[in-house]
């Protein structure tokens, strides 16, 4: 998930870059409109969090060029608490929801879920073994009615092994993955991860999902 935060007050811009990253989403930041725009219009964003009042062009003019456009990234856009106005005409302008300064990062995150749940639709970018989903635009994980909660790297390991069920991957391929760069081959990083999501995605069902293939590694299957 690739979203692009177009702001210039700098306090605001790496906070938010700082919090989307943590939750796992890759994140370009541009400060000023013109540029802004440019990364817009030439890059394919899962969502765009922009600010109104931005030096070089304004936020609803450029809200107004993608839309001319037909570019219908899901659009955030951030004003003024006191200004109703451009709030309105933000949402006319096609904006898919706002967020009033100051704002909580817990506020954006929530808004960006529920714009990409919309963008998404029904049954798109689900991941599903056995009753267990991922739903890898909110990120949200359920096991038959019940709601599981992970953390990023958690969220980042179950979905590599969900995308290939009954595939073993080895330790190594599971680091390489998720953490994207070389460990010593010993640590037993995977293992901590594997035994947390075991407690969260089997812990309390009668059919375990994760299984353990000595000497190879892990895999999702229903045994
Ligand atoms: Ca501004």
């Amino acid at each position: 998930m690739r979203i692009l935060v177009i702001e210039d007050e700098e306090k605001i811009l790496s906070f938010v870059r700082k919090g989307l990253a943590e939750q796992g989403y890759t994140v370009d930041t541009s400060a000023n409109g013109n540029e802004g725009l440019v990364l817009a219009e030439t890059h394919s964003y899962d969502a765009i969090v922009l600010d109104i009042m931005l030096p070089g062009r304004d936020g609803l003019s450029i809200l107004r060029r993608l839309r001319e456009k037909k570019n219908n990234v899901p659009i955030i856009i951030i004003t003024a608490r006191s200004d109703v106005s451009e709030r309105i005409e933000g949402l006319e302008l096609g904006a898919d929801d706002y967020l009033a300064k100051p704002f909580y990062l817990e506020e954006l995150i929530a808004r960006l879920k529920s714009v990409f749940r919309r963008a998404s639709g029904e049954g798109l970018n689900l991941v599903e073994f056995e009753g267990l989903k991922l739903n890898l635009m909110t990120r949200e994980v359920h096991r038959g009615d019940t709601e599981i909660s992970l953390a990023p790297r958690e969220f980042a390991v179950l979905e590599l092994l969900m995308r290939t069920p009954s595939r073993v991957l080895t330790r190594t391929q599971i680091l390489e993955h998720v953490w994207e760069y070389h460990f010593d081959p010993d640590t037993n990083l995977v293992d901590v991860y594997i035994r947390r999501l075991r407690r969260k995605i089997d812990a309390g069902f009668d059919r375990k999902l994760i299984q353990t293939v000595r000497g190879m590694g892990y895999t999702i299957s229903a045994q």
